[in-house]
């Protein structure tokens, strides 16, 4: 007799960063210490109660036509999900349909080599610099599609748009998706190239910089024919993927961008205030341009650093694989009270050893 094991589909699956359900220092997520624009509030009051009676809008009109308007492209070229991590699966699922191995940073987001098991799509790793640089010409052979995150987590460091340009001109034959979940934080955004070329597919969230990780909004910026694809996959998995009240929420938090602006200059901020208290502690990073610092300590080793802080009520993540990688932190940015604390007590933890 069989079991029905044998017809399972068996995979493992991601490792979200810890939640816990006591007050502590979060800095273990990427997600914003401060709250969303206080429009996203008030638009949570006006819904009224009455309307979750029904469906959700599936096309999602609304938002796609809030975010067209705020990136300057027509509601063709844009696909909504439930943050990044839905359009990004939904985008594997689409596009990286080919027998061909698809190519990614060998340390990159984890959730990649997660979906390309998930749905049987080969893939090829390739192996970052000594300083934790893109290889630009191990993207150059034939494959089934591309996926980099710009900047790349959890390392931080960013490549200018032309780096994107030269391998998405190379590779008319697949779909190159670029992962734009940091950018706001001071890189650049390859967005403008979907005007020039049909097969690359920019993917954004409103988690990090609109300071709305419990949301669940991520989107998708592409040419008219990308998103069709796209669109077709999705209603062929779920209709209704985004709720009312996200659907009015997403839009305003579009509509302030002043306090956007002026939220992520705060991030940015601290960042960099970070970064010279790391270094004076003894600490190394590749440069970050995103809301996170991935740090390695000159004598002390990452994960007893790690369970310290923990004690301390401070969280931060730790990733014990790839070996490579195993003696780095990677720090979320917090408030400028919550990184000085993490500051002080880093700097104890270090005296002590
Ligand atoms: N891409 C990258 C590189 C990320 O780090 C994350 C956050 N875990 C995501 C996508 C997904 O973010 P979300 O689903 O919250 O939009």
């Amino acid at each position: 007799m069989t079991s029905w094991k044998e017809n399972a589909r068996e995979v493992v699956p991601y490792t979200p960063g810890e939640q816990p359900k006591t007050k502590v220092i979060k800095l273990n997520t990427n997600e914003n210490p401060y709250p969303p624009s206080p429009l996203v509030g008030k638009a949570i009051s006006n819904i009224q109660l009455d309307s979750l009676r029904k469906y959700p809008d599936p096309g999602c009109s609304i938002l796609i036509s809030a975010l067209a308007k705020y990136h300057g492209f027509n509601e063709e070229n844009v696909f909504v999900g439930v943050g990044s991590d839905d359009v990004l699966a939904m985008s594997f699922l689409t596009f990286f349909n080919s027998k061909k191995p698809i190519f990614f940073p060998d340390i990159t987001y984890s959730f990649y080599d997660v979906w390309a098991d998930l749905f049987r799509i080969p893939y090829e790793t390739k192996a970052l610099d000594k300083d934790f640089k893109i290889v630009a010409s191990d993207y150059s052979g034939e494959c089934g599609g591309i996926v980099i995150p710009n900047p790349n987590a959890p390392t931080g460091v960013a490549e200018p748009v032309e780096f994107f340009e030269n391998i998405v001109a190379a590779h008319p034959e697949c779909v190159v998706i670029i992962d734009e979940a940091y950018v706001d934080f001071g890189s650049k955004s390859c967005v403008d190239l979907v005007r020039k070329y049909d097969n690359v597919l920019v993917v954004r969230t409103f988690s990090k910089s609109r300071s709305m990780a419990g949301n669940r909004i991520g989107y998708a910026i592409g040419s008219k024919e990308l998103i069709k694809y796209l669109s077709d996959c999705k209603f062929s998995f779920n209709s209704y993927t985004m709720d009312t009240i996200t659907l009015a929420v997403g839009v305003a938090s579009i509509e302030d961008n002043a306090y956007f602006k002026e939220k992520v200059d705060a991030v940015i901020k601290t960042r960099e205030w970070t970064k010279g208290e790391l270094t004076k502690l003894g600490f190394t990073f590749p440069d970050s341009m995103s809301n996170f610092i991935f740090a390695k300590h000159e004598s002390v080793k990452a994960t007893y650093i790690f369970e310290e802080l923990k004690k301390r009520g401070i969280y931060v993540r730790y990733f014990s694989k790839p070996e490579r990688i195993s003696d780095y932190l990677r720090i979320s940015i917090g408030t400028d009270d919550e990184m000085q604390e993490f500051i002080n007590e880093l700097s104890n933890i270090i005296k002590g050893v």
